[in-house]
């Protein structure tokens, strides 16, 4: 893995979402793989959520989490940060299901408030604002947060075609 350190410490938000196998079990352990001492660490994580797939609904449940990271990683180095998580859950890309199943997807949802439009890699994430199981759990670590060109989380929360997608929260047995 590529380090680059930018010299400074940014605040960043990684979304975190699992549909096979065991879900929650992904989704836990990459919080813990995130959380790597050296140049990042997990400043908060949200609680658990359960969501209906969007447009390929022929798939099991998602369990959906958003971190907060605070890293001294340039951007590209925090993707393949994130791109080397998922490998080590065996994520698969199947090109004819482009939002199939997934046993861990990770996305860079924002970086500080950098706007970034290079080849494999946008940020604010392109879609973050269109799904309420990324925008449930980001306003639950960080209810004032507003995402660059798009407005606040909490407004964007309130819009009827975000109200109307089934997200909630996971209960953890004792
Ligand atoms: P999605 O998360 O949208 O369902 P994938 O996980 O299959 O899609 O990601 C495909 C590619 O999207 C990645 O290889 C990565 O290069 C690119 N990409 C661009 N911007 C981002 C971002 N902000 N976070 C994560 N991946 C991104
Ligand atoms: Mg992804």
């Amino acid at each position: 893995m590529t380090i680059k350190a930018v010299g400074e410490t940014v605040r960043c938000y990684v979304g975190l979402g699992s549909n096979l196998d065991e879900p929650e079990q992904h989704v836990l352990t990459a919080m813990d793989q995130l959380d790597c001492g050296a140049h990042s660490h997990v400043a908060k994580s949200s609680s658990l959520y359960r969501s209906t797939p969007i447009g390929d609904e022929r798939q099991p449940d998602f369990i959906n989490a958003v971190c907060c990271i605070c890293t001294q990683l340039c951007p590209r180095a925090v993707l393949d940060h994130l791109l080397e998580i998922e490998r080590d859950h065996q994520r698969a890309r199947c090109v004819d299901r482009p939002d199939g199943p997934r046993s861990l997807d990770l996305d860079l949802l924002l970086y500080g408030d950098a706007e970034i439009d290079e080849p494999g890699l946008t940020v604010p994430h392109p879609r973050m604002h269109l799904r309420r199981f990324v925008l449930l759990p980001l306003i639950e670590i960080a209810p004032e947060l507003h995402i660059p060109g798009c407005g606040s989380v909490c407004g964007l929360l309130n819009q009827e075609q975000i109200k109307r997608q089934r997200v909630t929260p996971v209960i953890i047995q004792a």
